[in-house]
């Protein structure tokens, strides 16, 4: 049985949409519904391409708002890590699957996720009907055992996701947390352990200026080198934050092809102190994503009210207002300037990973889609979200809304307590 989205407008025009096997197979003003396909009625909508964002630590749900307004490290160490000191697979599960509410009432389709237990991650991935690329974060002290260990976690990660990754909407990969939680030889494990298993990378970098200069200060090295030293630079890799980044290093991500999914609602959170340098990574060619981070240090994840903060932070960073126009600003958030993301477009042979949006929501009338849905929306004008052709949403509703709240709620207070 086809999906068929009636009515709804595309680059401005009136059209249908044909779904077959979760792939767009026809899309025109032609396309109608025959007598046994599946039928979204469009009027009054537009359909547009699916957010992909592309950082976060969805499971962090649980911690929205736990420990706000502290300094990194007061909040890691006396809120955070005693939190997950506590955390069981089935919070994972279950902090996923509030995640993924949020996400599917905001339009993203797909999420570059690191959180642990992504077994169960890629279950609520699974239950939900989303796309992700999932790892577990790898720590290590430099320590033989504390090796061993992360070694042994990250072989164990990627056998755990192998199933799922077979069905199809989930990606493994594996996520050394940063230059200054791992060792230089976990690093050059973690990447001749990724191209072995030709599974992608995800880590943070350059975040803070006291990560650089403390890696600097250890190995000589800023941690963009560092990185690629270790073999972990690649087109599968995709690197979080990157507002210390310099022209050289940024030279290096672009002949790499490596994305940088920038998360400006968390730098400003946490106050890093310099914006990610989108002007002159764009020009260099590196890939590009947008990441919301997580629950805790944005604390949304709504990807339409973080590329507004996107193109206004960079625009003030750089003291020029024509910086980052509304529709490249979506063409990141949406995945669409990086091909690891694997941002879709609303064209035939595309998977169907698409939303409607309410194009008689007030706050985008009148004036141009992209710039409203840039400046003045946020993902409440997202009526319906399809993934694989799948649907996800529609008319703002999803089913099984209130026993995910539930569990989460009592979930999160136990692990807050
Ligand atoms: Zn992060």
């Amino acid at each position: 049985m086809s999906l068929v989205v009636t009515g709804a407008l595309l680059d401005g025009r009136e059209v249908g949409v044909r779904v077959d096997d979760g792939v767009i197979a026809d899309v025109g003003p032609d396309v109608i519904s025959l007598g046994d396909d599946a039928v979204i009625d469009g009027r009054g909508t537009a359909v547009v391409p699916g957010m992909v964002n592309a950082h976060t630590h969805a499971a962090m749900t649980l911690f929205r708002s736990f420990g706000d307004d502290l300094p990194l490290m007061t909040w890691l160490r006396t809120k955070i890590w005693p939190a997950e000191a506590k955390l069981e697979p089935a919070d994972v599960y279950w902090g996923t699957r509030l995640a993924c509410i949020e996400m599917i009432r905001s339009g993203t389709t797909r999420f570059v996720d690191m959180y642990w237990h992504p077994a169960e991650a890629a279950r609520a991935v699974a239950d939900a009907g989303l796309r992700a690329i999932l790892a577990a974060p790898l720590f290590d002290s430099g320590e033989p055992a504390a090796k061993r260990a992360l070694e042994e976690d990250a072989l164990r990660s990627l056998a755990e996701l192998a199933p799922f990754a077979h069905a199809g909407r989930v990606v493994a990969a594996l996520a050394p947390h940063a230059v200054y939680t791992v060792s230089p030889g976990s690093l050059e494990w973690i990447g001749a352990t990724a191209a072995e298993h030709d599974v992608g990378v995800h880590t943070h970098l350059a975040e803070t200026r006291k990560e650089v200069d403390d890696c600097v200060a250890a190995t000589g090295m800023r941690p963009c080198e560092l990185l690629d030293r270790c073999g972990l630079l690649g087109p599968k890799t995709v690197v979080a934050h990157g507002c210390w980044l310099e022209a050289d290093e940024l030279d290096l991500l672009a002949e790499r092809g490596t994305t940088v999914a920038t998360a400006p609602v968390s730098n400003m959170k946490l106050a890093v102190g310099r914006q990610f340098p989108y002007g002159e990574a764009s020009a260099a060619g590196v890939p590009l994503g947008l990441g919301t981070d997580g629950s805790s240090s944005n604390n949304s994840l709504d990807m339409f009210s973080d590329v507004k903060v996107f193109a206004l932070a960079q625009k003030f960073a750089a003291d020029d207002p024509a910086l980052l126009p509304a529709a490249e600003a979506l063409a990141v958030a949406r995945g669409q300037r990086s091909s690891w993301l694997g941002g879709s477009s609303v064209t035939i042979g595309a998977p169907a990973d698409f939303v409607l949006v309410r194009v008689g929501s007030p706050e985008v009338v009148p004036g141009d889609l992209d710039a409203n849905l840039v400046y003045a929306a946020n993902g409440s004008v997202v009526d319906t979200t399809v993934v694989a052709g799948k649907v996800l949403m529609t008319g703002r509703h999803i089913d099984g809304v209130d026993d995910v709240l539930d569990e989460a709620r009592g979930r999160a207070a136990r692990l807050t307590r």
